[in-house]
């Protein structure tokens, strides 16, 4: 049903053989670099991959879904994500849970923490059984020393307004009671002051934020689609030019009814002074025109892949060029790396296609004869 409707409304259509294809191109054989090597991953999902947390999602659901199926799971269980909160008669029932959690697969390891003197972290807040109630507050662990961006940071004055904003609702999200929010309160007044924020600016933010609460989820004005702010990036010199900016385009704004706005951006010092990390030679291109020169005799070729040019070496082990190398040579190695030169890098599998052609043409490779023609049927 969810598949239909996001078909629908992206104007997809997709069988399930080719999205679990598509799934299977996006997450397997990925390849990264560390200390100017390559390697390949060939388990769990990449760091930073857009389709980590769905997946991670999917893999507990499958398992979560087999548990109830057999009446393995208790009453009250609740994840979001790698985090769960369970409701449990006793130590010994808990243990027994916790062993069956990490027998189901052997990449799961949860582990376990007991609620103390009746008060549980979950989730970044605290939950604290008060007889059959639970309350909630902000968490914070113990090693937090309540370093935020300082006053003093050389960012647009903007975002240090926005974090004092973002801290009260999380404040206010958080706290079941009113007490646990004005504690909260309290304690964001007591880290801005540590960090230098005017007393003046922490309290008209807390003053604002009281007389306008943020409304929940559901009574939130679906965004406005047709938003034709035009953002324009400028690196932040200093808070005075930034406000000029910042009126100057105001008045704009009025004159010619448009929706100018600026984002100061500054580059942090590491950025600045990074190391570049090596890339490995060669190997690890994309969307390239690749040559191979035999190095025994006179024999080459040309072709171009749009993956990594060391997966498409791999791969002319069989190919017109494996077998050149076995026919000729007696070899039935993978061609050495350095037989191949990249002559061209291109922008997209079509820049490829006509470049490709362009070389061949050109260069006259000995061991494409037979491929031109095949390529020849696909432009008729
Ligand atoms: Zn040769």
């Amino acid at each position: 049903m969810i598949l239909n409707w996001f078909w629908s409304t992206n104007g997809l259509n997709i069988s399930k053989e080719n999205l679990t294809k598509l799934l299977q191109i996006a997450t397997k054989d990925q390849l990264f670099q560390f200390n100017g090597n390559l390697y390949e991953q060939n388990d769990g999902v990449a760091m930073g991959s857009p389709l980590g947390p769905l997946l991670a999602n999917t893999f507990l659901c499958y398992v979560e879904e087999e548990l109830n199926n057999k009446n393995k799971l208790p009453s009250f269980y609740k994840r979001y994500v790698d985090d769960t909160v369970v409701v449990i008669k006793d130590i010994s029932e808990a243990q027994k849970l916790l062993t069956t959690l990490n027998s189901c697969h052997p990449s799961i390891q949860f582990t376990m923490e007991i609620a103390d003197n009746n008060s549980l972290p979950f989730l970044g807040m605290v939950l604290n059984k008060c007889g059959n109630k639970i309350e909630t507050s902000v968490y914070r662990k113990p090693t937090n020393k309540g370093l935020l961006l300082h006053y003093q940071s050389h960012v647009d004055v903007r975002y240090k307004k926005a974090l004092i904003r973002t801290m009260l609702h999380r404040a206010h999200n958080l706290s079941s009671t009113k007490e646990a929010y004005e504690n909260e309160c309290e304690n964001i007044r007591m880290v801005f002051s540590k960090l230098n924020y005017p007393n003046k600016m922490i309290e008209s933010a807390i003053t604002y934020f009281n007389k306008n609460p943020p409304t929940s989820r559901s009574e939130q004005p679906e965004s406005d689609a047709s938003d034709n702010t035009i953002r324009i990036v400028l690196p932040f010199i200093d808070q005075k030019p930034a406000d000029i900016v910042k009126r100057q385009l105001t008045q704009l704004n009025k004159k010619l009814d448009s929706n100018l706005e600026a984002i100061f951006v500054s580059r942090k010092l590491n950025d600045m002074l990074k190391m570049q990390e090596p890339k490995p030679p060669l190997v690890s291109q994309q969307l390239v025109i690749y040559k191979f020169q035999c190095g025994l005799c006179d024999a080459s070729y040309v072709g171009y892949t749009a993956r990594h040019l060391h997966q498409r070496i791999d791969e002319h082990r069989y190919s017109t060029i494996g077998k050149h190398r076995f026919l000729e040579h007696g070899l039935k190695t993978v061609p050495p790396t350095d037989s191949f030169t990249v002559i061209k890098k291109c922008t997209s599998k079509f820049d490829c296609l006509i470049n490709e052609m362009f070389y061949i043409r050109s260069l006259k490779p000995t061991l494409n004869v037979q491929s031109d023609s095949v390529r020849a049927k696909l432009f008729v």
